[in-house]
């Protein structure tokens, strides 16, 4: 039986008290740097370089300790668009340049903010953590 295609079928599963389901949301404001039906980004608000964006899927994922083979593609995506949107927003080409992807993931990985979220950074060093 195949599920019928409702406009419910499409909202993503959200957490009513996760900051970055808000921003999803419009409930609290980004500045966006990109949007699709999966994905955005915007500007890390407190940025350790002088590129730093952060690229989240729209469906709460609290990290990547909880990835399986359904998110293979989400996760692609975001890989693809990380690169892209270092370019987007003034990266140096590779290999002169380039861009760094980081995804802090549990207490010991340092994450603060418990719905997946892969930084993108880039621009002339230093910079602020790494
Ligand atoms: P992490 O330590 O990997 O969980 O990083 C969370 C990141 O989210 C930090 O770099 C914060 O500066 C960033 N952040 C937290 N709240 C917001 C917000 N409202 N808008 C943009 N970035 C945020
Ligand atoms: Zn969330």
């Amino acid at each position: 039986m195949s599920t019928p295609h409702t406009p419910e079928s499409h909202a993503h599963a959200s957490d009513p008290n996760c900051i970055f389901c808000k921003i999803v949301q419009g409930q609290i404001p980004s500045k966006k740097v990109y949007e699709d039906e999966d994905l955005l980004a915007f500007h890390d608000i407190n940025p350790w370089a002088p590129i730093h964006v952060l690229i989240i899927p729209k469906t709460h994922i609290p990290s990547m300790a909880q990835l399986s083979q359904v998110h293979e593609a989400i996760m692609g995506k975001i890989m693809v668009k990380a690169g892209e949107l270092a370019l987007q927003e003034g990266a140096v080409p590779y290999p002169e340049g380039g861009f760094r992807v980081v995804v802090n993931t549990g207490r010991h990985g340092g994450q603060e903010v418990h719905h997946l979220h892969v930084h993108v950074l880039a621009g002339e060093r230093p910079w602020q953590k790494i």
